[in-house]
């Protein structure tokens, strides 16, 4: 007998749903964009339980007809493609005809809508696939779609849900993308009954954020405006150095105004931060990345939060340099050289050649990351056991808060007089414009990360050979980054050696670290280092060892310095690529300028 058959559509629809519909949310995600395709001004969601008792969007779009409603439910039922030749150029949010099939096969949905010129509106009821009821009914222009009791009937995905808590969460998550993506659009949001998003039209983008995260956090962000039309056009904001969240939770991307989730988008962003954040953690981002339609193909994943650039690396490399250079005009880091564009746009014929002639990459396998919370504690370890004795955003007296302020790039003081030490930890000075304060300890460290960075690109590292070599033992985890990491290592002047098992002795380390701190910056590196970001690996790594090697080489705090070593850092500070941050992004110099001092005593 044969065994193949054509299996029945609502079984089919279930299996669909089980791509399409994960969880509350991502029912919400395709209502929403129905909605916006329907080209509607004003979308609220209602939630109750965290969008399994119920999920409701109503939006003010064109509505549809009585026959179109029905025909909605349809698998592969859709307004927006008709021929494969629309699936090259695909303008809409959604095109595939899915999502209201799935969905109501998976719940209890009821459809209200109404067209313009329509003399009545009509309801549509599905239940777990089955159309109960049609008939006319009351609306306004535009749909209506609840949708209740999730999963009820299949409870092995109802058993999946996260609580109340987690599902919000992402609910409330995505609105905030959407309603990011269109200002032009009034988004509100409730939930049980209480309004926890009220969103009116906006004139742009940053109206839409000051609506959505307040005053105090859009003044922390930089512009960002870069990239070029034929690859990718990048706009948004992100955050300055200072900012530092440990998880991605506040990275808001877009393609297209289509809200994605993208390693490689997320990765450049992060390399944009190259030498002034640590590793593990992320900077806040709002970024739009516009590029023609034919360039990025949206149907790679059936919930389309995956896109696939034609030329991943150009894009890759315009959010970098987009992102850098915001940081650079506001004085994060110093401006880069101008390096001619060789940014040649390959014909297809050579693309598809180069594509083929790469061999297959074989595939590393890696223990899991840690969560943003144990990042966060390892963070919290490091800053301690660093004996950094003021934590990062230096906590200024009420008065200081509003009259010091780091001094930037572009305003770099000249002719500086070290006058002393407070606390033996900050170098107090004088310059023409007032009154200075530098970390002792994080000038040192842009002073030898400058050098560990040069000497590494000249190829000419010193090392110092230790008498007694020191052993230390790794951990399975640490032991698979670590054959990666060597080979990085030596470059910098350490000679290590593997000896039985997971044991590496220690026999020579970079000139200038005390030999009874390399154990300390190995064991930190290894927890550190994105071992499994191989591509881009080779330079952030370095980066990432020199910034150590820096941090653990550099002068204390809580260390006294006489005038003249004062001085040397100084000059060697004001010599380097950034004497104004940090390599972790902390700033360097504070400021008290004189006409506040005078301010201050009512001089003036
Ligand atoms: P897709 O969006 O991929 O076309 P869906 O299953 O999400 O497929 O929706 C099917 C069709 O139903 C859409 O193509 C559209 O014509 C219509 N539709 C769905 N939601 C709305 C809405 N809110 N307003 C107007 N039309 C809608
Ligand atoms: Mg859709």
């Amino acid at each position: 007998m044969a065994k193949i058959r054509v299996l029945a559509d609502h079984v089919a629809n279930q299996i669909a749903a089980g791509e399409v519909v994960e969880r509350p949310a991502s029912v919400a995600k395709e209502l929403v964009e129905n909605s916006i395709d329907a080209g509607a001004t004003r979308i609220t969601i209602e939630i109750e339980a965290g969008g399994r008792r119920l999920l409701k969007v109503s939006d003010d779009g064109e509505g549809m007809v009585r026959d179109d409603a029905i025909l909605a439910f349809e698998r592969h039922a859709t307004s927006k493609i008709r021929i494969t030749d629309d699936l090259i150029a695909i303008g809409t949010l959604g095109f595939r005809g899915e999502a209201l099939a799935s969905i109501a096969s998976v719940a209890k949905v009821e459809l209200l809508t109404c067209t313009e010129e329509a003399p009545a509106g009509t309801r549509v009821a599905v239940d777990g696939g089955r159309m109960r009821d049609v008939k006319d009914a009351a609306h306004p222009r535009g749909t209506t779609i609840s949708v209740r009791d999730l999963f009820f009937n299949v409870p092995a995905r109802r058993k999946f849900l996260r609580s109340e808590a987690t599902e919000t969460f992402h609910l409330t998550n995505l609105v905030t993308h959407y309603a990011l993506a269109h200002p032009e659009i009034a988004f509100t949001f409730v939930n049980n009954g209480r309004e926890a998003v009220r969103a009116v039209v906006a004139k742009d983008l940053r109206e839409r954020a000051y609506q959505l995260f307040g005053a105090e956090f859009l003044e922390s962000l930089l512009e960002v405006d870069g990239g070029n039309a034929q690859v990718a056009r990048v706009t948004g904001f992100v955050s300055a150095p200072r900012d530092r969240r440990t998880s991605r939770d506040s990275q808001y991307l877009f393609v297209n105004r289509r809200f994605v989730r993208d390693r490689m988008i997320g990765r450049s962003l992060s390399e944009g931060y190259r030498s002034i954040l640590p590793h593990g953690v992320y900077p806040a981002a709002l970024l739009f990345i516009e590029t023609p339609l034919e360039e990025v193909d949206v149907n790679v994943h059936p919930a389309k939060t995956e896109v696939r650039f034609r030329r991943q690396d150009a894009v890759a490399d315009a959010v970098r340099e987009a992102v850098r250079n915001a940081l650079s005009h506001t004085g994060f880091v110093p401006p880069e050289p101008q390096i001619p564009q060789i940014l040649e746009i390959p014909q297809p014929q050579t693309a598809a050649a180069a594509v083929s002639s790469t061999p297959p990459q074989p595939r590393i396998e890696f223990a899991p990351l840690p969560s943003g919370d144990e990042i966060a504690r390892d963070i919290e370890e490091m800053i301690r056991t660093r004996s950094i004795s003021s934590p990062p955003p230096l906590p200024p007296l009420d008065s200081a808060q509003r009259l010091v302020s780091p001094v930037t790039a572009d305003a770099l003081p000249s002719n500086i007089r070290p006058l002393g030490q407070l606390e033996e930890s900050f170098i107090i000075a004088t310059d023409d414009e007032g009154l200075l304060l530098i970390d002792q300890h994080v000038a040192h460290e842009r002073v030898l990360f400058d050098k560990y960075r040069a000497l590494e690109s000249e190829r000419r590292t010193e090392s110092q050979q230790l008498l007694v070599p020191e052993t230390f033992d790794l951990t399975p985890a640490q032991a698979a980054v670590f054959d990666q990491l060597a080979p990085e290592l030596e470059v910098y002047g350490f000679e290590l050696m593997r000896l039985s098992g997971r044991t590496v002795a220690i026999r020579a380390v970079p000139a200038d670290l005390p030999g009874g701190e390399a154990r300390n910056m190995l064991s930190e590196l290894l927890e550190t280092v994105d071992a499994e970001n191989k591509s881009s690996a080779r330079d952030t790594m370095r980066d990432e060892i020199a910034a150590s090697l820096a941090c653990h080489a550099a002068i204390k705090v809580n260390m006294s310095l006489t005038p003249e070593k004062m001085r040397w850092l100084i000059d060697r500070l004001l010599q380097t690529s950034s004497p104004t941050t940090c390599p972790h992004g902390r700033p360097v110099i504070l400021r008290l300028k004189m006409r506040d001092i005078l301010k201050g005593f009512h001089r003036i």
